[in-house]
């Protein structure tokens, strides 16, 4: 399997020539160059596979410069009970006749991030001691994202990861998570300054070429596309728990934010798995919402982007949604490249022809937004008729997903965080702590390893020069 972009560049990659990278030379996101078909008979084998089998399965159709028994062997070592408390590794459970939720925050850092870097781990560490290089990952977190990137990258050889993150505004769980490692190649710098403030010295940091060059700076961004290709298991597992034949159909509603996670469901369903529709859940931050219903993306303001109790789905624009408007577009990387290039830098976004508009309900596409009020309902309902907490994040696919029920097909809601890393909002719905698991218990009281910068883009270059000699 080859790779291209979304801008027409049509050069072919292969996987482990994509897989440290972030944009496409030409500002695309990278693609395979056809989806692979499952038939009737593959997925009726799959269905009796491991976690780890099936994820071998899928990656070898879309990885082939990784010699099959070493991809084995690095999957095995990713998908275990030891990191995910179960054998089923995403288990899904029933809440009502028709309504399950498939677990995907039962890994280290409680949210279904890790389900993809636990993998992404392990392929840059096979990858760097292949070329014998090192790499150095710079990124900015307000939570998730960078808790779920240490602790896939701790302890990996040749690898180093430097995280900005906001000081004091992290909740004390969070940063307790992050802070706590022991491990040498885990640097965590605080900022006296918000998290823009974060992102712009990662940027500043990334644009000069001559220290991003001599220092091996990358990153672990959503857009990558091994994080992409790892979230399409779970969607084969979960339609596997839920149905005993293939001519059943499921949905799946997903709570999302720079749409990775609902477009390895577009991935999964292009491959032939039975889906009926992709139901895609967002907060008060309604960019993906409002293109779905009406074929207009507009990027938001950063004054535009409400901060919700949803903070994992609060985003502007949608950076993984270009790679659904290239299949949705008949793969026209022209047409891809004049809205997303030029169109947005100069509108702001752009809105598709009616035709255009109206192909989305062939991808199974439906939407739907949720609110803080809503949110505190559903975890309250959930808790009360089903003794079930779920996140708030969960509670925005959940309340989105039931609106798009319909009779004969199970909806799957996924899971994409644990009630324990948002407890004050279910505090505000429940009047109780939520639950946290045993192994968590006490990680406030853990010592602490950060370091504390101003704003300075210059600092952190000075950081990372004196521990890259280290
Ligand atoms: C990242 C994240 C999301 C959004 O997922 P996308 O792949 O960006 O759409 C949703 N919920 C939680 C808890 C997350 O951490």
């Amino acid at each position: 399997m080859n790779y291209i972009t979304t801008r027409g560049d049509q050069t072919e990659r292969h996987f482990c020539e994509i897989l440290l990278e972030g944009l496409a030379p030409d500002g695309g996101l990278y693609l395979p160059t056809h989806y692979p078909k499952i038939d009737d008979a593959t997925l009726t084998r799959w269905r009796g596979l491991s976690y780890a089998q099936l994820a071998f399965e899928i990656l070898s159709m879309f990885i082939d410069d990784i010699p099959p028994a070493d991809l084995k062997a690095l999957v095995e070592r990713t998908y275990t009970k030891a990191t995910y408390g179960t054998d089923t590794i995403v288990p899904v459970r029933k809440l009502e006749d028709g309504l399950f939720i498939e677990a995907l925050s039962n890994g280290p850092t409680l949210a279904f991030k890790d389900m993809a870097m636990q993998l992404l781990g392990q392929l840059f560490e096979y990858e760097l001691a292949r070329r014998g290089e090192e790499l150095n990952i710079l990124g900015a977190t307000s939570g998730d994202t960078g808790s779920a990137a240490e602790y896939a990258m701790r302890g990996k050889k040749g690898v180093r990861v430097f995280m900005l993150s906001p000081h004091g505004r992290m909740s004390p769980f969070q940063q307790a998570q992050m802070f706590s490692l022991p491990d040498a190649n885990i640097h965590n710098i605080t900022v006296e300054g918000v998290f823009d403030d974060c992102q712009d010295i990662v940027k500043a940091v990334s644009n000069d070429l001559e220290f991003k060059r001599r220092h091996k700076i990358g990153t672990v961004n959503s857009i990558n596309w091994a994080r992409l290709l790892a979230q399409v298991v779970y969607y084969f597992a979960g339609y596997f728990q839920v149905t005993c034949a293939n001519d059943q159909k499921v949905s799946f509603a997903v709570p999302s934010g720079n749409f990775g996670n609902v477009c390895a469901g577009h991935v999964a369903r292009m491959m032939g798995l039975p889906i009926e529709q992709l139901v895609v859940a967002t907060n008060e931050n309604d960019v993906l919402d409002e293109f779905f219903r009406t074929g207009t993306y507009r990027v938001r303001a950063s004054a535009e982007t409400w901060e919700t109790s949803s903070p994992s789905m609060d985003i502007s624009k949608a950076s993984n949604f270009e790679r659904f408007v290239f299949d949705l577009l008949g793969r026209d990387g022209a047409r891809v490249s004049a809205l997303f290039g030029a169109g947005l830098a100069r509108d702001g976004g752009f809105t598709l022809t009616a035709d255009e508009h109206a192909r989305i309900a062939r991808f199974g596409f439906v939407s739907g937004k949720s609110t803080h009020a809503d949110r505190l309902a559903t975890i309250r309902d959930t808790w009360q008729r089903h003794q079930d907490m779920i996140d708030t994040h969960t509670a925005d696919g959940l309340k989105v997903g039931r609106e798009h029920m319909r009779p004969g097909t199970p909806m799957v809601v996924l899971e994409t965080a644990l009630p324990a890393k948002f407890a004050a909002t279910i505090e505000e719905a429940l009047g109780r702590a939520p639950t946290r698991p045993a192994a968590l218990e006490g990680i406030e009281s853990l010592p602490k390893r950060f370091v504390v910068m101003p704003v300075d883009a210059q600092r952190v270059k000075d950081y990372i020069d004196e521990h890259c000699r280290a």
